[in-house]
């Protein structure tokens, strides 16, 4: 068909399975295992449905200028999106225009290199030490923008404010992605760097710490010229970006900080109890400052272990791909949910070895 030609061709992103059964352990898209805030709850029933006949506010005021406050900026240096997802999506069609290619490393979210074919951004991959860190010296090269996730997925390795500040320093024509999605469950945010630099646009999500993958809402802090760019081109594409609910609910959340820190805190308490559970049993993984743990094991393939966990309704995440096959990213879920995994993963190996 000569109409094919035509199309602009592109092998998606693969996003984590989404199964639904009753009774499953799901942990294979790092999703928080608590619910949403309180009076998250209670906004939704209170919410008028009146007014859904309504466009909603395409400046998505409140919520911007609640992230202001939260973190101490400028309204007009926040841009808020559809998930981080859209707001990176956004970011890659903004600042990322030049002939050179756009640096990012090897191993890391998966779904920056299919951006950057959707919307034909050359790229090179720079290729992670031994250790799964970064290696600052790889982004001195002739680039046309940087793209870091920190901590890094699916190692859930975190890298220093002084490496992260090295790589934007040495860029200074080019704009430096911060990707935070992990950032609150041990990581170091670049927000400090943010009056230093021009180039940094910092990315963050409500969908891993603050409990709303499901509402769809991400962030992104800049100085006040970046994010005046990254409208433009948002009100290019779609001015009535977040749903009504979503801009709601989302300044709910971010309202109860107590509550925030309290599933965080549980959260990080749970991973580091696994961690001690899993190394028990002689998985090793990346020392993770995220909400996932990412392990493998020197006699168990990943691939059987994750088949095996299939069958008992436990959903994992495995990567067939280079260096990332014999892994598993297992998500933090309730204590609960991580005893049984333990249980079942102590008991598989003992039947294996038989
Ligand atoms: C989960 C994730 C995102 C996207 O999250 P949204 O749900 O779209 O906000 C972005 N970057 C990384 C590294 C992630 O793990």
């Amino acid at each position: 068909m000569k109409w094919e030609d035509n199309v602009r061709k592109v092998i998606p992103y693969v996003p984590g399975e989404q199964p639904n059964k009753e009774k499953m352990i799901k942990l294979n898209t790092n999703e928080c295992p608590y619910p949403p805030a309180p009076a998250v709850e209670k906004a939704l029933r209170e919410m008028d449905m009146s007014e859904f006949r309504l466009y909603p506010d395409p400046n998505i005021t409140g919520l911007t200028e609640g992230l202001a406050d939260y973190y101490g900026l400028k309204k007009e240096q926040v841009f808020v999106g559809v998930g981080s997802d859209d707001v990176l999506a956004m970011a890659f069609l903004t600042f990322f225009n030049s002939d050179k290619p756009i640096l990012f490393p090897d191993i890391t979210y998966s779904f920056y290199d299919v951006w950057a074919d959707v919307f034909k951004i050359p790229y090179k991959l720079c290729k992670l030490q031994e250790d799964w860190h970064i290696n600052p010296k790889d982004y001195k090269q002739e680039n046309g923008g940087v793209v870091i996730a920190n901590p890094n997925a699916p190692t859930g390795l975190l890298e220093s404010l002084e490496t992260i500040e090295e790589i934007i320093k040495a860029n200074p024509d080019v704009i430096v992605i911060v990707d935070e999605a992990y950032v609150d469950f041990g990581g170091v945010s670049a927000l400090p760097l943010l009056d230093k630099y021009e180039n940094l646009l910092i990315v963050q999500t409500f969908s891993k710490s603050r409990a709303m993958a499901g509402m769809r809402i991400g962030y992104a802090f800049g100085n006040e010229k970046l994010i005046k760019y990254l409208n433009d081109v948002k009100f290019s594409i779609n001015s009535y970006t977040m749903n009504k609910p979503s801009q709601v609910l989302g300044l709910e959340m971010l309202k109860d900080k107590a509550y925030f820190e309290e599933i965080v805190g549980k959260i990080v308490k749970t991973r580091e109890w696994t961690k001690k559970e899993l190394a028990a049993l002689g998985f090793t993984f990346p020392d993770s400052k995220t909400n996932f743990i990412f392990a493998s094991h020197e006699s168990v393939p990943a691939k059987e272990l994750f088949e095996a966990l299939q069958k008992e309704n436990i959903f994992v995440r495995y990567f067939n791909k280079e260096r990332l096959s014999n892994s598993l990213r297992i998500s933090i879920g309730t204590d609960e949910e991580m005893q049984t995994l333990v249980e079942f993963v102590k008991s598989y190996m003992e039947a294996r070895r038989k």
